[in-house]
């Protein structure tokens, strides 16, 4: 799909792609029934519904059972941890996180705190790294949950979840929730493989619509719901599945490109743009090595992200300061990653989807570098 702009913003949302366009269109056309609904209409959305939770379940290797529908990555997020700190909160008071997750980790970990549960961040070195030993150091028998993203919305940096998984399981019967909205649809991911007993992903990070996610649960594990009237979803998230939306989210992930083999060519793209970037003198980069290649975080030293932000956008190039949900504030994560503020305050988020190309890198580049003469001109 070649867009009339360029978007590098996809860690904050992506375009929807023409199958779920077209399979929204069609399911509030056609398929509005109430899944609930005992007469025909209602049948066939619960067979729609059935279905789409098969597709998403062998995305990540899991049972279709095993599928929540949420209304986002927040909700999903949101129902894991409160649902999770409930469910066992006669078992112990411990919960781990970091101190680099996305606000709808941090905001829901803040409540429990505020409801007495004990809440231990750990903080990840200069790569965005929080290293798995650093967990057994807290990790104990009265750690009820721990909840550790895949990869970090604003840097990229990867977590080594599996090695994670091994020692909140050898020292503890922690549940483990894996925040995957940033990855899932980027790096192949296998529940049993991460060894994760929750897993939130969100359908508008990978070209489906805003307003649909997911939340993978095991059966091994309970939640207390959040949301509470009539038991759908297996009494975990009531209220009526948003049909349309659920539908154009399996679209999206039917037509996902192979994972590997796109990982291969977004890794292509990220060394370009990286190339060509450290060549024009003007940047730092704030992504680690071995970051996930659809993120990179540079600093342009001695100018302001937002005004290069908006001269961006004015020549119809869109990018971002970091994460969406923390509009106007600096960066928690690259404060957290040691970054001064002068380099916080130059960061920009270049986000990339399938749909980017090289052309587009050049477009950018030659675009900044007119962008800081025009600027230094000014200074
Ligand atoms: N978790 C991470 C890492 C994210 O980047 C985001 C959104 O940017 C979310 C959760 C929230 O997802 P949603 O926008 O679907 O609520």
């Amino acid at each position: 799909m070649k867009l009339p702009l360029i978007y590098f913003d996809n860690s904050a949302t992506t375009v929807p792609c023409k199958e779920t366009v077209e399979s929204i269109n069609f399911s509030l056309k056609n398929n509005w029934g109430n899944p609930s609904s005992t007469h025909k209409k209602g049948v066939d959305a619960l067979v729609s519904l059935a279905s789409a939770k098969e597709t998403v379940a062998s995305s990540i290797g899991c049972k279709a059972e095993e599928i929540i529908f949420t209304s986002c990555g927040t909700e999903a997020n949101n129902l894991a941890i409160i649902g999770a700190a409930q469910s066992k909160k006669r078992q112990g008071n411990r919960i781990i996180s970091t101190t680099i997750e996305h606000p709808s980790v941090l905001k829901a970990l803040e409540f429990l705190e505020s409801e007495g549960f004990e809440i231990i961040k750990l903080s990840p070195d200069n790569n965005g790294f929080v290293s798995p030993e650093k967990f057994k150091e807290v990790v104990n028998n009265n750690t009820i949950l721990v909840s550790v993203m895949l990869v970090n919305n604003e840097t990229g940096s990867i977590q080594n979840i599996p090695e994670i998984a091994k020692i909140v399981k050898a020292n503890s019967s922690a549940v483990l929730h894996c925040d995957a909205v940033q990855g899932y649809g980027k790096l192949p991911i296998k529940t049993s493989v991460l060894g994760v007993d929750l897993l939130s992903a969100s359908g508008h990070k990978i070209h489906a619509s805003k307003g649909i996610g997911f939340l993978y649960k095991s059966k091994k594990v309970n939640l207390v719901p959040i949301m509470h009237g009539g038991g759908q979803e297996n009494g975990l998230r009531s209220g009526t599945e948003s049909m349309p939306l659920i539908e154009g989210f399996v679209s999206a992930i039917k037509v996902m490109p192979d994972i590997n083999k796109q990982l291969n060519i977004t890794s292509e793209l990220f060394k370009y743009a990286k190339e060509k970037l450290r060549n024009t003198n003007l940047v730092k980069f704030n992504s680690p090595e071995n970051c996930l290649p659809y993120i990179l975080n540079i600093s342009v030293e001695g100018y302001k992200a937002e005004p290069l932000l908006n001269a961006f956008s004015m020549q119809d190039i869109f990018l971002s300061k970091g994460s969406a949900c923390a509009k106007g504030q600096r960066s928690y994560v690259l404060k957290e990653c040691g970054l001064d503020n002068d380099r916080i305050d130059s960061a920009l988020r270049i986000s990339f989807s399938r749909y980017n190309t090289k052309e587009e890198i050049d477009i950018f580049i030659d675009t900044l570098i007119n962008i800081t003469n025009r600027l230094r001109r000014f200074k």
